[in-house]
C-alpha cells in the first residue's frame, strides 16, 4: 500500500527535498495535496510531477493563475487559509509540515487534531504552541515525527529507550557562517553573507537564524517540547562539520549520536519511511576524508540570541511566542535591508522585556499575541529609524 502524503510548503527547501524523495521512490508514495504561499508556477509544476489531486496557494490572489495552470489536469486548485487547513486535514497517512514560521501553526494543528502522523520541520509552530500541540496530539492520537536534523537525530538515538534513563540531550550547532567572525564583522554583515551557510542549503529565514544562532535557540525550545526535558538538561555544543547531528546521554554515562552527511533528505526520509528506512541519494559519510570532528562550547556573548532563547524557555508562558514573533519580523526586516544584523537579537530582547503576557491557553491566544508582538516590533523599528 502506498503511503498517502500531504506536503505543506512544497515549494520550499524542505518541501522540494521531500518532492525529490517522492520522485525517487514513486512506488512508496501517493501525493494527495501540495501547498505553497505564493509561487503558483512552482506549485503547479510540483502538483503535476507528483500527481497530487489538490494544490493550494495560501495567497488568494494566486488562485486564477493556479487554476489556469492546472486546467485540464486531475489536480484541483484552491486558495486561502481555509483551503490550507483543508489540505492539512486531507485523508492521508502522513503530513509533511514544511511551512516556515508561525504561518504554519494552524495547518499543523489541523493535521494534529485530525490524528495524522505529522513529519514536523516547521519548528516555529512548536516553539509558539508546543504545549498545546503536544496535548492535542495526545488527545487525537497524532504522532509527531521530528524532521529538524538535530531532533531527528535525538529521536533516532532514543529509539527503544525508557525516558527515565535519559540524562541529557546534546544539540549540535554548526555555528553558522559567522562562527569565526568578530563582532565588527557581524555588525557589518549583509543579507547575502548571512544566508551563505557553510554546510546546509536552506530557506532564507532559517539561514539567517543559523547566522544569529537563534536557530539553535529555537531548537532548544523545540527539543524541550518534543522530548519533555527541562532547559538545564539540554546542552548546545558547536560542531563545525555538521556530521554528528545530535546526541543523547543516558544515566549510565553512555552517549549515543547519530551521524551522517549534512543532507536534509536523510532526516526527511527517516520521517517519510518511519518506522522503516528508505534509500536516499545523500553522500555516504566518509570519515577518513573528513579526518576530524571538532567540538567547542558556544559563545553566548557573540551570539546573544542563544542566551535570549534560553531565557525565554526558562521563563516559559508567553515568552517563546514573543521570542519567535519578534525574531520573524526582525529577520524579515534584515533580509529587506531595513536593519543591521546585530539589531535582530536587540529587537527580540527588547520585545521580551516589554512583554508581560500570560501563557496562551489556545491557538487563538497564540495568534493574537503573535500579531500584537509583530506590530510592537514594527513600531520599535520605525522609532529606531526615525531616531
Ligand atoms: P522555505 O522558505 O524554503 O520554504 C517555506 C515554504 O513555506 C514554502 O513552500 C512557502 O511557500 C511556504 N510558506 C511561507 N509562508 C507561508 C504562508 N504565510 N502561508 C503558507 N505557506 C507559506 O523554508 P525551509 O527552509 O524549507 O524551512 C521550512 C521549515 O522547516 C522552517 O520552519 C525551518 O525552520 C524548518 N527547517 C528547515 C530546514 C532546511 O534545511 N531548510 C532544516 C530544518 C528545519
Ligand atoms: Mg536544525
Amino acid at each position: 500500500m502506498k503511503r498517502r502524503i500531504v506536503i505543506l510548503g512544497a515549494t520550499g527547501s524542505v518541501g522540494q527535498s521531500t518532492v525529490d524523495l517522492v520522485e525517487r521512490s514513486p512506488e512508496r508514495f501517493d501525493v494527495v495535496a501540495v501547498t505553497a504561499a505564493t509561487k503558483t508556477g512552482a506549485l503547479a509544476d510540483i502538483a503535476q510531477r507528483t500527481g497530487a489531486r489538490l494544490a493550494v496557494v495560501a495567497d488568494e490572489r494566486g488562485l486564477p493563475d493556479l487554476q489556469a495552470r492546472l486546467a485540464g489536469t486531475a489536480c484541483a486548485a484552491a486558495a486561502g487559509p481555509v483551503a490550507l487547513i483543508e489540505a492539512a486535514q486531507c485523508d492521508a497517512d502522513l503530513v509533511i509540515a514544511a511551512i516556515v514560521g508561525c504561518a504554519g501553526l494552524e495547518p499543523v494543528m489541523a493535521a494534529i487534531r485530525a490524528g495524522r502522523t505529522v513529519a514536523l520541520a516547521n519548528k516555529e509552530a512548536l516553539v509558539t504552541a508546543g504545549a498545546l500541540m503536544i496535548d492535542a496530539a495526545a488527545s487525537s492520537g497524532a504522532t509527531i515525527l521530528p524532521v529538524d536534523s538535530e531532533h531527528n537525530a535525538i529521536f533516532q538515538c532514543l529509539a527503544g529507550s525508557r525516558s527515565e534513563d535519559v540524562s541529557r540531550l546534546i544539540l549540535t550547532a554548526s555555528g553558522g557562517p559567522f562562527r569565526d567572525a568578530s563582532l565588527a564583522d557581524m555588525r557589518a554583515a549583509t543579507a547575502a553573507q548571512a544566508v551563505a551557510h557553510p554546510n546546509w542549503s536552506m530557506g532564507a529565514k532559517i539561514s539567517v537564524d543559523s547566522a544569529t544562532m537563534m536557530n539553535k535557540g529555537l531548537e532548544l525550545i523545540e527539543a524541550h517540547f518534543l522530548f519533555g526535558l527541562p532547559s538545564e538538561r539540554i546542552d548546545i555544543i558547536v560542531h563545525p562539520q555538521s556530521v554528528v547531528h545530535s546526541m543523547v546521554e543516558f544515566v549510565d554515562g553512555s552517549v549515543l549520536a547519530q551521524l551522517g552527511s549534512p543532507d536534509m533528505r536523510i532526516p526527511i526520509a527517516y520521517a517519510m519511511a518511519w518506522p522503516e528506512r528508505m534509500a536516499t541519494p545523500a553522500d555516504q559519510l566518509d570519515l577518513a576524508a573528513i579526518g576530524r570532528l571538532d567540538f567547542r562550547a558556544p559563545d553566548f556573548d557573540l551570539f546573544p540570541a542563544l542566551r535570549i532563547a534560553r531565557d525565554a524557555l526558562q521563563q516559559g508562558g508567553a515568552a517563546p511566542v514573543v521570542l519567535n514573533a519578534a525574531n520573524e519580523v526582525a529577520v524579515g526586516s534584515f533580509l529587506d535591508g531595513r536593519i543591521g544584523f546585530c539589531e535582530i537579537a536587540e529587537l527580540v530582547e527588547q520585545a521580551l522585556a516589554a512583554s508581560s503576557s500570560a501563557a496562551p491557553t489556545s491557538i487563538a491566544d497564540v495568534l493574537a499575541l503573535d500579531r500584537f508582538v509583530r506590530a510592537g516590533v514594527e513600531t520599535a523599528m520605525t522609532t529606531r529609524c526615525a531616531g
